[in-house]
């Protein structure tokens, strides 16, 4: 109550406080004790370090839309990054703008248009969702969607300066910015390999610079500074793949939408018993028809789910394609490899602590809008779960 009342007040007082939230991809919790990163255990000493479970399934587009809202995927809309839009036969996909630009599939109230509707302003760079124009809208400060190739690394930590260093009537108070890596790397080596130890100590170095450019900045002293993730990051063995073809007739498929999990689309609603019959029982697969997934990982209620929910065990895959990868992500939330790291420090953040245990990924909403004076839409998260890393 302390804490709601204080945010109120000081929205109130009108405090010129600013908020920069940076999402690195795959950054699994504990990278930062296997790799080299300065600048991580500098922010542990001397802000807050915790660590955020995510919300099911462990992906890019789910979490970084749960990230911006506060509401878990079969809430929002953005379930997997491949799904199947049972009313129109639509099919979903990431890498799809035509498809994954419709705003219709965007629920929820991301934090930016949170902000604008009271007249704080944002700029996002690069975050799941900022280049759709949700509700007709987009961030005040948004680009379509790149990869880092077109617009590098050390682009986008100048840009955030520069929307920092803008006139006070320009000036965002919230900047959201996204970085593909650690995972590219994750995935196509493997989370504990020396191409992705570069990319995190790479990016420890790059994000020290910045911080110290934000601190030099007249409003250094009044910037909150969070570093985190979307999910983290596991092995796959080479013989670790099973394929729905082994257990699946192709009649009884309409299609097959994701990988971790599967959304398994029936033909027709009596394949439903055959697939799930088929697949029950086989060992490091779980799966569940909708509606009768375990309530803990909050899924299989959306209009867009799959007839089954088919989920392997860490470390497995089951996709017809040939897994080409070493390390991949998607599974249970709980387990130790998804989890992902935090790190926070500035004004209203303690210094020197560490959190004890994880907190969950939908809090990140209600904490921002705390730290920028805002009300909260409604939303999965609470601010008092993470109100103990607040001053
Ligand atoms: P995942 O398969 O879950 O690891 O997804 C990671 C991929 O998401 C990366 O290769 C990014 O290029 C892609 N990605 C991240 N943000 C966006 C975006 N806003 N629009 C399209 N693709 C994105
Ligand atoms: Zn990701
Ligand atoms: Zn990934």
């Amino acid at each position: 109550m302390t804490l709601l009342l204080t945010a109120a007040w000081a929205a109130a007082a009108g405090k010129d406080s600013y908020t920069v939230i940076i999402s690195l991809d795959g950054f699994r919790w504990d990278y930062t004790e296997a790799y080299d990163t300065p600048f991580f255990d500098r922010l542990a000493l001397t802000g807050v370090k915790a660590i955020m479970q995510p919300s099911f399934p462990s992906k890019t587009f789910p979490n970084h839309y749960t990230l911006a809202t506060g509401l878990v995927p079969d809430h929002h809309g953005i379930i997997a990054n491949k799904f199947k839009v049972l009313a129109t036969g639509e099919k979903f996909s990431l890498s799809d703008k035509d498809i994954s630009g419709n705003p219709k599939f965007y629920g929820g109230d991301p934090i930016w248009l949170t902000a604008k509707h009271q007249g704080v302003r944002a700029g996002v760079i690069f975050w799941v969702g900022s280049d759709v124009p949700i509700k007709g809208e987009h961030p005040d400060y948004w680009h379509p969607y790149s990869q880092s190739a077109e617009i590098t690394f050390p682009d986008r930590a100048d840009e955030i300066v520069k929307l920092l260093s803008l006139p006070k009537k320009d000036r965002p108070h919230l900047v959201m910015a996204y970085f593909e890596q650690p995972d590219a790397h994750g995935h196509t080596y493997g989370p504990v390999t020396m191409p992705t130890r570069r990319a995190l100590e790479s990016l420890d170095s790059l994000l020290d610079n910045l911080w110290t450019r934000i601190q030099a900045l007249p409003v250094g002293d009044n910037v909150n500074l969070i570093i985190t993730g979307d999910h983290g990051m596991t092995m796959v063995p080479a013989n670790h793949q099973l394929y729905p073809k082994d257990f699946l007739k192709d009649e009884w498929v309409d299609c097959i939408r994701n990988d971790l999990p599967a959304l398994v689309y029936a033909s027709k609603p009596e394949y439903v018993d055959s697939i799930y019959n088929a697949l029950n029982g086989v060992d490091h697969l779980r799966v569940w028809r909708k509606g009768q997934v375990p309530a803990y990982l909050n899924y299989g209620t959306n209009p867009n789910m799959g007839d089954l929910i088919v989920l392997p065990d860490l470390g497995w895959v089951f996709d017809k394609t040939e897994w080409p990868v070493c390390g991949t992500h998607g599974y249970d939330p709980t387990y130790s490899d998804m989890l992902v790291a935090f790190r926070a420090i500035g004004p209203d953040f303690k210094q020197g602590y560490t959190r004890p245990g994880a907190f969950r990924n939908v809090c990140i909403y209600p904490l921002l809008c705390h730290l920028l004076g805002l009300t909260p839409s409604p939303n999965d998260g609470s601010l008092e779960e993470v109100s103990d890393m607040l001053r």
